[in-house]
C-alpha cells in the first residue's frame, strides 16, 4: 500500500481579492478534518492574510511562482523565502502559462526549484504535453525530457511533487481519457524511479486540467494519480469541497 498522502491543490492564478478571502473560510468550514492533504495557492497578495485563516486548520498554502534569488533587485518578483515568510508551505513552479508567457525553460524551472527547497518549500513541478505535441506521438519523450531538466537532483528530489497537466486540458473543459492518464502517470512514476531509485516512490503526482467535482472520481480512480492540481474549480468552493470529497473517498 502506498505511504504517499492524496493532495488536493488549488491554483487561484491571478484570482482573488479581499472579498474573497470568505471563500477560505467556507472550504475550511466545509472540510474541517480532511482525509487528505488540501492545498491552496492564492495570489502571493492574500498569503499572509489567508495564512491566519489556515492557523490551526488542516489546510496548506502556497505560492504560484518564485524567483531563483533570495534577494535583490529583481522589481516585481517574489523569492521563495518571502513565500514562506508570508505562510506558503509549496510553491508551484513550471506551470505550462509561465512556460509559454514567460518563455520558461526547464532549466530555470530546475533552478527555482532549488531555491524553493532551500526555503523550506515543497515544490510542485508542472509538466506537460500541447495538443500539437500528442498529435505527434511525442507526449511521454516531451514529458521525460521536462522531467529530466526541471527536477532538482540528489536528495532534494523527494521534497517535490509532480503535477501532469496536458497544456490542452488547462481551462479548456477537455480531459485526456483514463487509460491517456494511466499511460503518463505510470511512465512518470517509471521515469522518477529510474533517475532516483526507491526515493521517488514517494513523490506524489498530481494530475491537472478541467478536474470538476463531476469528472474527479474516475480520475482519482487511476493508478499513480495522487491528486490534483485544480485551476478553475478551485475558485468555488463548493466545487472545490466536491473534488477534496471525492479524493477522500479514493480507498
Ligand atoms: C491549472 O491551471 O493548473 C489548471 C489545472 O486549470 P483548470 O483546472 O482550470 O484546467
Amino acid at each position: 500500500m502506498s505511504k504517499r498522502r492524496k493532495l488536493a491543490a488549488g491554483n487561484w492564478k491571478m484570482n482573488g481579492l479581499s472579498a474573497e478571502l470568505s471563500n477560505l473560510d467556507e472550504l475550511i468550514l466545509s472540510n474541517p478534518n480532511p482525509a487528505c492533504d488540501v492545498l491552496i495557492c492564492p495570489p502571493a497578495t492574500l498569503l499572509e492574510r489567508m495564512s491566519r485563516r489556515t492557523a490551526g486548520s488542516a489546510f496548506a498554502l502556497g505560492g504560484q511562482d518564485c524567483h531563483v534569488a533570495v534577494s535583490g533587485a529583481y522589481t516585481g518578483d517574489v523569492s521563495a523565502n518571502m513565500l514562506a515568510d508570508a505562510g506558503a508551505e509549496y510553491v508551484i513552479l513550471g506551470h505550462s502559462e509561465r512556460r509559454a508567457a514567460y518563455g520558461e525553460s526547464d532549466t530555470l524551472v530546475q533552478s527555482k526549484a532549488v531555491a524553493a527547497h532551500a526555503a523550506g518549500l515543497v515544490a510542485i513541478i508542472c509538466v506537460g504535453e500541447t495538443l500539437e505535441q500528442r498529435e505527434r506521438g511525442e507526449t511521454l519523450d516531451v514529458i521525460g525530457g521536462q522531467i529530466e531538466g526541471s527536477m532538482p537532483r540528489g536528495g532534494d528530489c523527494v521534497e517535490v511533487v509532480v503535477a501532469y497537466e496536458p497544456v490542452w486540458a488547462i481551462g479548456t473543459g477537455r480531459i485526456p481519457t483514463l487509460a491517456q492518464i494511466a499511460e503518463v502517470h505510470d511512465f512518470l512514476r517509471a521515469d522518477l524511479t529510474g533517475a532516483f531509485g526507491s526515493n521517488a516512490e514517494e513523490i506524489r503526482l498530481l494530475y491537472g486540467g478541467s478536474v470538476k467535482p463531476s469528472n474527479a472520481g474516475e480520475i482519482f480512480g487511476v493508478p499513480n494519480v495522487d491528486g490534483a492540481l485544480v485551476g478553475g474549480a478551485s475558485l468555488n468552493p463548493s466545487d472545490f469541497s466536491g473534488i477534496v470529497s471525492a479524493l477522500e473517498a479514493v480507498p
